[in-house]
């Protein structure tokens, strides 16, 4: 008899997700092996932004889980709008640029809504995401459609809620445990763990072992193998522990790589932000409302569309396109005009200020007759239209490489301000494939028995940029289909 039911790998999201269905399924035994000490334990859940994006046919479909919504906001409900699958896969296919894995895309959208659901059931409390998804627009409130729940106090209290409801089902939880190696039977079956605590070196069995325990964002040896330069020198937003262990283990033992290996989710963020994640900081060094401003790189020049679509939908690859600029580093220019839109995550950082253009450029470590020129050819090239920052309003440059596609007004208003930010890695899309049990594929094509892998872990889904939000429910709706499905092994 082996000396556990389950055992997950991982304390984030997706391994508690995990760890407490198939404790709902059956399995009494359940432990959770956290490599980080108490301390520090969540993985990137615990820095994230706790933002959920899922399906829902009709905003009334949200009010379970946000019960309150309407007495905090009022109209909640009036101004949220629908996002049915169609939207999700849409928007989903759009940003990948056709490349999500077909049939877990569709696993992951058809899933949402009622994984969601279940998070709420199990005592995950949610409220909306105004900070984050809402523009105010007069009296009402412009919504990011899908991506308009998060967990009540972000990663953190999601994090908290997890480890909380995890206890209260009897899961077993191990910190300061690193997982070496899987261990298989002579068919070729999982039966357990080899581990690394503080003891030394030990084996623990099971019936089956569920690994949720991240990418490989926080290994500068393999993000330079994968990802190439400059990524080996890239700031980690998020846990130091997620260094490629699972993905190792899993492929040593024959695993199929899935998805896009040289592809990562990575945002723009403040310059001075730490190495890796601030436990108290989380996701407050992000700098995401450049859609309103301009962005010029060290040598003065401009080198991406802001405007092209709302951040929620180009934030993930800007991070990465701003670590390849000279330096790693860019600015974000802004008036006074758009201050008040920007996000409430600018305070921790200190901008550069000046009361005209001229002055605030002669600050800026940059090329500064470059980055005059540019902001002149920028002025000149900006068409007719009126700004509205809630939807794609059009106002477009003409004539630039590359044009602004939306919000592009002049910087005429003092005082103006310009943000230092670099590219932070969030996590690595290259996975390991798995289907829909979320039972780890070999590369001969069938599953590897006693095997499931869930959130970072699943390659496919990602590809080049992301839709915000989706992180944290893939890992939930592959956690709860791995726990249940190992439950029943
Ligand atoms: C700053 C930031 C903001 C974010 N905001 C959002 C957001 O708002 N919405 C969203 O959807 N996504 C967001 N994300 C992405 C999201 O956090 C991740 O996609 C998600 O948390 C991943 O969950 P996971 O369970 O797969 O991994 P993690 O939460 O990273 O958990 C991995 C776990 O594995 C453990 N581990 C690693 N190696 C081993 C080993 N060998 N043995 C044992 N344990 C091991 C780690 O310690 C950790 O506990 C954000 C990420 C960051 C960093």
């Amino acid at each position: 008899m082996p000396d556990h039911d389950v055992i997950v790998v991982g304390a984030g999201n997706a391994a508690l997700a995990a760890a407490v269905s198939a404790r709902e399924q059956g399995a009494a035994r359940v432990v959770a092996l956290e490599k980080a000490s108490e301390e520090l334990r969540g993985g990137n859940t615990h820095y994230s932004g706790g933002l959920l994006r899922f399906a829902y046919a009709n905003p009334r479909d949200l009010a379970p889980l946000v019960p309150d919504a309407e007495r905090q906001i009022p109209n909640f409900f009036r101004d949220v709008e629908p996002y049915p699958a169609e939207s999700f896969r849409e928007d989903l296919m759009r940003v990948t640029e056709g490349r999500t894995d077909p049939e877990l895309s569709e696993i992951l959208i058809g899933r949402s809504f009622d994984t969601v659901s279940w998070m709420a059931k199990q005592g995950i409390t949610m409220e909306p995401a105004l900070s984050l998804s809402g523009v105010r627009v007069g009296d009402r409130i412009k919504w990011s459609p899908g991506a308009v729940i998060r967990a009540r106090h972000e990663g953190v209290g999601l994090s908290r809620s997890w480890f909380e409801i995890a206890r209260d089902r009897g899961v077993e939880i191990r910190y300061g445990t690193g997982v070496t190696r899987l261990l298989q039977d002579r068919r070729g079956r999982v039966t357990g763990v080899g581990v690394h605590d503080a003891e030394g070196f030990s084996e623990l069995n099971a019936r089956a072992v569920v690994l949720g325990c991240g990418g490989f964002e926080a290994n500068p040896e393999w993000r330079a193998r994968y990802l190439g330069r400059p990524w080996d020198h890239a700031k980690v937003r998020g846990t130091r522990y997620n260094t490629g262990d699972g993905l190792r283990m899993a492929i040593e033992i024959g695993a199929l790589p899935h998805g896009q290996w040289t592809g990562c989710h990575s945002t723009p963020i403040d310059a001075g932000a730490p190495p890796h994640g601030d436990r108290k900081l989380t996701d407050k060094t992000n700098r995401l409302s450049y859609p309103y401003g301009v962005l010029v790189n060290a040598p003065g020049r401009r080198f991406f569309d802001e405007g092209e679509d709302f951040q929620f939908y180009t934030y993930a690859k800007l991070g990465g396109i701003i670590l390849n600029q000279p330096g790693g580093v860019a600015y974000q220019i802004f008036d006074s005009k758009v201050t008040a839109l920007l996000e409430g995550r600018y305070k921790t950082g200190k901008p550069f200020v000046a009361d005209t253009l001229d002055a605030l450029v002669d600050k800026l470590p940059i090329d500064r007759s470059a980055c005059r020129r540019t902001l002149g050819e920028y002025h000149a090239a900006i068409s007719a239209g009126t700004f509205d920052p809630a939807a794609r309003d059009g106002l477009a440059t003409k004539g630039l490489t590359p044009d602004k596609s939306n919000w592009a007004q002049p910087l005429d208003a003092p005082p103006f301000v310009a943000y230092p930010v670099t590219g932070g890695i969030t996590f690595t899309f290259g996975g390991v494939r798995v289907n829909d049990r979320a039972q780890v594929i070999a590369t001969s094509w069938a599953p590897i028995p006693g095997l499931y892998a869930c959130g970072e872990m699943v390659g496919g889904l990602f590809h080049t940029n992301y839709p915000g939000g989706t992180g944290l429910m893939s890992g939930a709706v592959f956690g709860r289909l791995a726990g249940a499905h190992a439950a029943g092994e």
